[in-house]
């Protein structure tokens, strides 16, 4: 409402705040009503070992299908699932579907295939976390040293301590963890250290800064991947997009790789049908 002193810069002010706050209530009814009805999905995306082509496993992916069929990007529903709460329960169901197509997939004969969770910071911090993870492995039967859970960085920071208990009970069930968007989160060595996780993700905003040869020294990835190998971890890049980025990582030593330049996020059909076009092959590299 406006002052009483007539400026109209506050009335606008609220006025705005009211229609953004109206959006967000909206948003999360929709989002409610879509995760009851079925409308969330997930999408998989193949992994890659830069050393041989070889696919190592997935990474599920969230989607949301409304009604009239648009697909809703998780950067624009993701923010207020955590905020509202709601994630523990989308990431509950995210976390059993992962898994049960994991076991499908190892059915098919996909072995050894490693299944990567998106997890959030509220799911992290909930009392129940670790009773969900057990439930999850004892309901699906997933092999845990198949499982693996991404947290990303600027999360991780949030509450150091707290972040470090729990992943230290996570690797304890034999799942393993990996920081994601790492690059981005300005946390120091020592934290890494004591984070004791398995594998970094390089943020895809670094990967798309490899553009010629001739800049590799200077590039962040580089730094990056020296990092996560002197801490003894493997290092996957995300968002590969180009030949040449993924021949200059495999260069600058990173170990495994993601992105548009292999598949793009499959569901889970387009998925089955493109590992069996790479079962006996993988994906070319050139060197
Ligand atoms: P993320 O975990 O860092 O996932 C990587 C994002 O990069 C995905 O976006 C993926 O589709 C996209 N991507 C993959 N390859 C390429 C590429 O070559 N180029 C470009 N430009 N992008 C590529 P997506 O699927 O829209 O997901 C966005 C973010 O939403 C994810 O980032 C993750 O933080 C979050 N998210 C997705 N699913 C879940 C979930 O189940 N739970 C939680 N808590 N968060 C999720
Ligand atoms: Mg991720
Ligand atoms: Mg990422
Ligand atoms: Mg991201």
């Amino acid at each position: 409402r406006a002052k009483a002193n007539g400026r109209g810069s506050f009335a606008r002010y609220d006025r705005d705040m009211g229609t953004e706050v109206q959006e967000r209530v909206r948003l999360l009814r929709n989002l409610r009503n879509a995760f009851q009805h079925d409308r969330l999905f997930l999408n998989y995306q193949p992994q890659i070992d830069l050393s041989n082509g070889r696919i190592i496993g997935a990474e599920a992916l969230i989607r949301w299908k409304t009604e009239s069929g648009e697909l809703v990007p998780p950067d624009s529903f993701i923010a207020i699932a955590e905020y509202s709460g709601l994630i523990v329960d989308i990431g509950q169901w995210v976390l059993r579907n992962a898994c049960f197509r994991q076991i499908s997939l190892e059915k098919a004969g996909f072995t050894n295939f490693r299944m990567a969770v998106n997890v959030s910071i509220a799911q992290f911090r909930h009392p129940q976390f670790l009773d969900m993870l057990e439930q999850a492995l004892a309901d699906t039967g997933i092999n845990p040293a198949l499982l693996e859970l991404e947290i990303t960085e600027s999360m991780a920071m949030l509450e150091p301590d707290y972040v470090i208990g729990v992943i230290h009970k996570v690797k304890t069930l034999g799942i393993s963890v990996a920081v994601d968007d790492f690059g981005t989160g300005f946390s120091s060595l020592s934290y890494l250290q004591r984070l004791a996780v398995d594998r970094l993700k390089i943020d895809r905003g670094f990967v798309n800064a490899i553009r010629s040869p001739a800049q590799t020294t200077e590039c962040i990835a580089q730094t990056v991947i020296q990092l996560g190998r002197n801490l003894g971890l493997t290092v996957i890049a995300e968002g590969v997009e180009t030949e040449t980025q993924a021949r200059l990582l495999k260069q600058m030593g990173c170990h495994e790789a993601q992105g548009y330049l292999f598949a793009h996020p499959l569901d889970s059909s387009e998925l089955v049908r493109w590992l069996e076009q790479h079962r006996d092959s993988g994906c070319p590299l050139n060197d």
